[in-house]
């Protein structure tokens, strides 16, 4: 007998349904390899998805079988991310910054069966197939160009299959949806797998108001790239919810981004600090006297931005304020799918200062809803939450990854009682805002003190010449270890490392925390999802 709710499985294939049913007439704007923009309606997406899901249940895919995605962000992208779990597949998204090593290596791993790759990435593919034998690439003509001979053509196979006659293969809720894998910065590529359970859930506890706040009458930039912890999941939420979507396709670069916000004003937009940093530094430039840009863009005041995967600077977020427009700090990881904390305002800090409410914004905020999170000590204890102790960041929850593809959950990344080791050093104080100290393995430890990394490059980021900077630790025989400083400027502007010395101590940082040496560089090198490469440094800067 059934005496309380029903029993009914979280499924991914209700979103799209429900889209399909309710948000028709929503709009997909996709901007193409030559710019220009192509537009869908929801209920166009609803058919074509379906569609995708016969035509891969006509190839035979079988429950579970993994089906990897070489693309950019664009509507063909977006119905991969559906049409592959409603035939029963596992949609594996393929970072395409990586070392073609590194993608064969993974679709290796994974035994992805099938490819849907963009025609204009078929040269990266041709650098890495000796690796792996994908059963069919299948090909989606994103330039426009017919498919070349010996690979299947993704608009033939849509028309050839009957999104009518379609049936969703059954499934129980916690079978997987989608597969990513983790950068790798800290060791080989690790794959986390999602569920249709634990993507549901992630979807509606990171749209709600205090978190990404997505509604239907939004639209939606994600610049994060769809092979990036899935776009920070909002490809999904949107669908949920029927927002407007935009798509970015290839061109990330910030005069693009920059034209696409001028030509479809997004409400709510997504990416790495890297990105915004860039792409406020060009919009600022445009505004001075004699720019060749001046006039060109405008900004959507009143757009909120989902900002993290990497420190956010309290600059950046007083910067973006300027013009009206609001950042979200969030903390996340692949293994996180990815929300597991966000900064945003709470009724305790209403009344404090605009200088404590930015402050606070530049923390990496409150766990989600189903998010549970604790400070582990050195000594194995959790820490107070006196914004004080620091800790290894351990985090549980239903969205939270148990184990990874083929590896389950080794020691080092899961504790006994089944919390994820996630790596990051953190305080948290009174209120519960979690700030990010550094990774573990980026702390500098000098003289026996711990000295943040991430602290160091806010602040000096926040210097009006800086725009850049990336702080790594060198050896030194007396103090073990001491800050280097890498610094990038802002076109035609300079400083001294006396002058960003002066600066530090004027921000409160004392003197044995200053940097024992600045190196000036033109660019802080970046990882494959745009965050910046540490490593690299290390290897570029060793004594
Ligand atoms: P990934 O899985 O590639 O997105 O990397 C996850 C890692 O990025 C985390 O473990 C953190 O080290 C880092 N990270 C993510 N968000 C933030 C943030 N808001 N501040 C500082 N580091 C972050």
């Amino acid at each position: 007998m059934q005496d309380t709710m029903m029993k009914v499985p979280l499924s991914l294939n209700h979103l799209l349904e429900r889209a399909g049913k309710l948000f028709h007439g929503g709009q997909i704007v996709s901007r193409l390899p030559d710019k220009s923009y192509k537009r869908h309606a929801y209920g166009e997406f609803y058919r074509r998805a379906r569609a995708l899901g016969a035509a891969l249940q006509g190839l035979g895919l079988q429950k579970g079988d993994r089906v990897a995605t070489l693309c950019w962000n664009h509507h063909a992208h977006l119905e991969c991310y559906f049409g592959i779990p409603a035939a029963g597949g596992v949609m594996h998204t393929l970072n395409l910054r990586l070392a073609p090593e590194e993608i064969g290596w993974i679709a290796a791993d994974a035994q992805d069966r099938f490819l849907v790759i963009d025609d204009v990435l078929l040269p990266l593919y041709e650098k890495f197939k000796h690796l792996h034998a994908f059963e069919r690439v299948i090909v989606f003509p994103f330039s426009g160009a017919s498919v070349p001979a010996g690979f299947t053509g993704y608009e033939a196979l849509l028309a050839g299959a009957d999104p009518d006659g379609f049936a969703y293969a059954p499934h129980e809720e916690d079978d997987p949806v989608a597969m990513c894998y983790t950068s790798g910065t800290t060791g080989q590529p690790k794959g986390v797998v999602y569920s249709h359970r634990s993507t549901v859930l992630h979807s509606l506890a990171a749209c709600m108001p205090d978190y990404n706040s997505a509604r239907n009458t939004d639209v939606v930039l994600p610049v994060t790239p769809m092979f990036h912890a899935n776009s920070w999941g909002m490809p999904y939420i949107a669908v949920m919810v029927g927002a407007k979507l935009v798509f970015p396709g290839p061109h990330l670069h910030p005069d693009d981004l920059l034209d696409l916000m001028t030509q479809e004003p997004p409400t709510l937009s997504l990416g790495v600090p890297t990105i915004w940093m860039t792409m406020i530094q060009t919009y600022e430039a445009s505004l001075k006297p004699g720019s060749p840009n001046q006039g060109r863009w405008k900004l959507p005041a009143g757009m909120r931005s989902t900002v993290g995967g990497a420190a956010v600077p309290e600059s950046l977020i007083r910067a973006f304020d300027r013009h009206g427009i609001w950042i979200m700090h969030g903390w996340g990881m692949t293994e996180t799918s990815p929300v597991g904390t966000l900064s945003y305002p709470i009724a305790a800090l209403q009344n404090a200062s605009a200088d404590e409410k930015y402050r606070r914004a530049a923390l990496a905020g409150l766990p989600a809803p189903l998010v549970e999170l604790r400070v582990r000590g050195d000594d194995g204890r959790d820490q107070p939450w006196d914004g004080k102790s620091a800790g290894e960041l351990q985090v549980r929850g239903p969205f939270i990854t148990g184990g990874y593809h083929g590896i389950g959950s080794p020691p080092d990344k899961f504790t006994a009682d089944g919390w994820l080791r996630t790596g990051d050093v953190v305080t948290v104080d009174e209120l519960g805002f979690t700030r990010i100290s550094d990774r573990t393995k980026d702390l500098i430890k000098s003289g026996g003190e711990w000295i943040s990394s991430v602290e160091l490059e806010n602040t000096l980021m926040a210097h009006p010449a800086v725009a850049e900077a990336a702080v790594i630790a060198i050896p030194d025989e007396k103090w073990s270890e001491r800050p280097l400083a890498c610094v990038a400027f802002k076109p035609g502007e300079q400083a001294t490392p006396g002058e960003l010395n002066e600066f530090l101590l004027a921000k409160g940082f004392v003197k044995w925390q200053l940097p024992e040496r600045y190196e000036f560089i033109d660019a802080v090198p970046r990882t494959s999802t745009g965050k910046f490469w540490k490593l690299k440094l290390r290897e570029q800067f060793p004594q």
